[in-house]
């Protein structure tokens, strides 16, 4: 009994690594192709958006292109006090 629940686990542990394995490749495989899309693209329009930093999941307030999410800049005081009036 003991001997079986353990290969189950087992073939469990290995299904969710296969499937995790899969998804980061999907994942590399997105985030190369989002790069080349974003390094080709002009940002022709751009919106004062909040951002999600990395660190700790803060918010900032940045300019973001609104064709391809890219991060172009970041809004002066005045464009700032715009954006939040
Ligand atoms: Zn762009």
């Amino acid at each position: 009994m003991v001997e079986v629940s353990y290969v189950n686990e087992l073939l469990e542990t290995m299904a969710a690594n296969r499937k995790v394995e899969k998804l980061l490749n999907q994942k590399s495989k997105i985030e190369r192709e989002l790069r080349e899309v974003q390094e080709k693209c002009n940002h022709p329009r751009q919106t004062i958006k909040q951002v999600t930093l990395d660190v700790g999941c803060q918010t900032s307030t940045r300019w973001v292109c609104d064709e391809c999410a890219s991060v172009v800049g970041y809004p002066s005081e005045e464009e700032l006090k715009k954006y939040l009036n």
